[in-house]
């Protein structure tokens, strides 16, 4: 099979190294420079977008941030899954809303603002705080501003206004702040049948609005039927065919879908080592109408994200249920450069070897994780 995915980082490359053992080839279309590359060495492989349409079996994407166009030329194909809808739906907040709406699933209460009016109903029908994102472009934060205090409004509605005004396509979408204690994450697979296979649930956890850490989950039955239940809305209103990301805040116990992602997720990356088919293979699997594999956890694991960083202690190597996945790029300040997977026999296992690593990562580089290892019990 050959599959042609849309954008050309790290979750082509992982898809790539994913499918080679189902024979499944994989070239990627690098957005930036209109091209088809080689997912794992960034070759340009010498044919335009339309050749490789026509060459490929199934187009997918790993980013949501496609060129309108580009996405209505696949669709076209007939080739193209999860499809235009889904991936429009990820990219632009106003439709992701509609989306959850339609799908009967719960998230912030918002208002969508075009104008001074709009900006100012949406204060007076949430509230404040509220949270202001930019409605296309936004992601890790990007695009975002905090209301807390009713005399900082002129003064943001004068930075809002002068950022809309530089794009005709933007729009802002206007949510309550929600007082959540943890964010978590819900990865998973529908197939062209209509069958879905769920990974654990995943507590993520951020640094400056960036992941840094995700834990797999186990064990929390309740949170996972209801994450469980608003993934299957969600993927059966898109009739969704891939592998979908829905990001919730925790509130209480209660969950409240933050975003979507259509697509292979940073925090489903630990599934490489702690799940028995890994989030890049499902992925393939279901897009190339193959059966789903089991997604159950086969051991406690979590990953860390390295960022900024082209180098690591070669020390952690030797830690037991350890591994390293290098993404290939060149070094750019707080850029994601690759990923390292924990794994134990049991969570008492892995978080001896989590501290293991803690003391030989550099802290400045990689802040937060003793606290994220004291989760662990
Ligand atoms: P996003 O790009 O929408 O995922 O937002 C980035 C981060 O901002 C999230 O991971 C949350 O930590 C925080 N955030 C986003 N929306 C809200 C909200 N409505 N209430 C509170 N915090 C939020």
């Amino acid at each position: 099979m050959k599959v042609l995915v849309l954008g050309a980082g790290q979750l082509a490359r992982m898809m790539a190294l994913a499918g080679a053992p189902l024979n499944i080839s994989i070239s990627a279309y690098d957005v930036n420079s209109d091209s088809i590359v080689h997912p794992l060495t960034q070759q340009n492989l010498g044919k335009g977008l339309a050749n490789a349409i026509a060459d490929a079996d199934v187009v997918t994407a790993e980013f949501e941030h496609i060129p309108l166009p580009v996405l209505a030329q696949c669709q076209q194909s007939g080739k193209f899954l999860p499809g235009e809808t889904a991936i429009k739906a990820g990219g632009d907040r106003r439709l992701e809303k509609q989306l959850l709406d339609a799908a009967g699933v719960h998230s912030a209460a918002y208002h969508i603002v075009n104008s001074e009016v709009d900006f100012n109903a949406a204060i007076s029908k949430l509230g404040l705080p509220l949270v202001f994102k930019s409605a296309l472009a936004g992601y890790d934060g990007k695009g975002q501003w905090r209301l807390k205090q009713a005399e900082h409004t002129a003064a943001l509605w004068q930075e809002i206004s002068a950022f809309l005004a530089a794009d005709s396509s933007q729009a802002i979408v206007a949510e309550q702040f929600i007082p959540f204690q943890r964010e978590v994450s819900l990865i998973g697979a529908r197939n062209r049948q209509g069958e879905v296979q769920v990974y654990p649930l995943t507590e993520n956890h951020h640094v400056n609005g960036v992941l840094s850490a995700s834990l797999a989950l186990p064990g929390n039955e309740q949170l996972q039927q209801q994450a469980q239940q608003m993934f299957t809305a969600v993927a059966n209103q898109l009739n969704y065919v891939g592998v979908l990301a829905i990001e919730f805040f925790d509130v209480n116990g209660k969950l409240l879908v933050n975003e979507i992602a259509p697509r292979v997720h940073n925090s489903g990356h630990w599934t490489q080592q702690g799940a028995d088919v890994c989030q890049f293979e499902q992925h393939l699997r279901a897009v190339c109408n193959l059966p789903l594999g089991s997604s159950s956890l086969v051991r406690p694991s979590l990953m860390v994200n390295i960022l900024g960083e082209d180098t690591v202690p070669e020390q952690i190597l030797a830690i037991p249920g350890l591994h390293l996945h290098w993404y290939g790029k060149t070094k750019r300040a707080g850029r994601k450069m690759g990923h390292i997977n924990v794994s134990g026999a049991t969570t008492a296992e892995l978080k001896a070897r989590f501290e293991t690593l803690i003391s030989l990562l550099p802290e400045q580089a990689f802040p937060e994780l003793a606290q994220m290892a004291a989760r662990l019990n």
